[in-house]
């Protein structure tokens, strides 16, 4: 089994490349912002919490995106590896994946992270909002907001993996391409 987490702040392209990974190596895609949304459009109790931190840019409690990976990791016993992207997001949620995969009997084989300035992630997340039907996407102060959430709460994340020696750092600027041969370049070292 080899379990990927895509890193990087909101608007990185870890989405994006996701898509294109899990085609590539047949990896089960684990998001928990897309898992997020779908509670919210299915109106369950988890989501309506889930939303009123969202619309402000905050982080969801751990608790519940922690039960959310527990029961991903668990529906899915057939998975030849999982890739996450969005989580863990707290220091607090990379200590509870390490402990769902010792479970069982898996780790996490790498952490790739995406470096991009903070000048192209606000252009692209406005951009985005255009589109994307995201409330959180089409106001400025929120993206922000999800920016800092990102700076003091989730940048540390890649520490804890740091210290096992998994982090690798990968330009996320350049053509959608152009960061995924990087990518793949580093998976391949490793797969
Ligand atoms: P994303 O689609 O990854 O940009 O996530 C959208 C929003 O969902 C975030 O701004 C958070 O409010 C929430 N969210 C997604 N993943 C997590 C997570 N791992 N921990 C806490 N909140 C999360």
């Amino acid at each position: 089994m080899f379990n990927l987490i895509l890193f990087g702040p909101p608007g990185s392209g870890k989405g994006t490349q996701s898509e294109k990974l899990m085609a590539r190596y047949g990896l089960k895609h684990l998001s928990t912002g897309d898992l997020l949304r779908h509670e919210i459009s299915r109106q369950t109790a988890l989501g309506l919490e889930a939303k009123n931190f969202m619309d402000k840019g905050q982080l969801v409690p751990d608790e519940v995106v922690i039960g959310m990976i527990s029961s991903a990791l668990d529906e899915n016993p057939q998975a030849k590896g999982f890739l996450f992207d969005g989580f863990p997001r707290t220091s607090a949620q990379a200590e509870a994946l390490d402990r769902l995969l010792d479970l069982k009997k898996a780790s996490i084989g790498v952490m790739l992270a995406l470096d991009v300035s903070e000048e192209e992630l606000v252009k692209r997340l406005v951009k985005r909002g255009e589109t994307s039907g995201r409330s959180d996407d089409n106001n400025e102060q929120v993206i922000r907001a999800r920016i800092i959430e990102y700076r003091s709460k989730t940048a540390m994340v890649a520490d804890y993996y740091q210290q096992f020696e998994k982090v690798v750092m990968v330009k996320g600027e350049g053509t959608i391409d152009e960061i995924f041969d990087a990518l793949c370049a580093e998976i391949d070292k490793r797969i």
